[in-house]
């Protein structure tokens, strides 16, 4: 597969399915279970951050997903641009929004961290390389356009463009 400088690499959607990992940002090391993050509360059992209650005596860490706004570096990059976008700018980033809510729920680590305007478009950055995917897919579902996947393994980074 050929990789562009920086260690970049664009990927077909469903060859991205099999490559994005989940993401292990500032915990390499085995977590003690259960443990909770104490920005966001998540709780870490079972070899995953859900969202519960954790039991008294729990071990504290915050999780990928905190880490990563404290260090404001997020996983995802999504980039919406066009002249479409310019007329359906609301419609799109509630669409945006509503896709966060629903990853959220049941995954803790999947967060929208700016929705920032960047000139000619919108770049949304998010904790996690299958949210960016996830809002990428349904944008392009909803309004049809251009979407490209561009991929950093090393880092486990997603750069998504959509174009309408
Ligand atoms: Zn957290």
């Amino acid at each position: 597969m050929k990789t562009e400088r920086g260690g970049w690499q664009p990927l077909r959607r469903e060859q991205l399915i099999q490559e994005l990992v989940h993401d292990s940002y500032k915990t390499k090391r085995k977590l003690a279970e259960p443990t909770r993050c104490p920005d966001c509360g998540a709780v870490y059992h079972d070899g995953r951050w859900t969202w519960g209650t954790a039991p008294a005596g729990a071990h504290e860490a915050r999780c990928p997903a905190c880490h990563r706004v404290h260090d404001r570096f997020p996983a995802g990059y999504v980039t919406l641009k066009g002249a479409f976008l310019g007329t359906h700018r609301d419609e799109i980033l509630h669409l945006v929004r509503h896709r966060e809510a629903t990853e959220k729920a049941d995954h803790p680590l999947e967060r929208i961290m700016a929705i920032e305007d960047s000139g000619d478009g919108v770049v949304v950055t998010t904790t996690d390389t299958h949210l960016a995917r996830n809002i990428g897919e349904a944008v392009h579902a909803a309004y049809k356009g251009e979407l490209e996947f561009h991929y950093n393994k090393e880092e486990n980074l997603l750069r998504v463009h959509w174009t309408r």
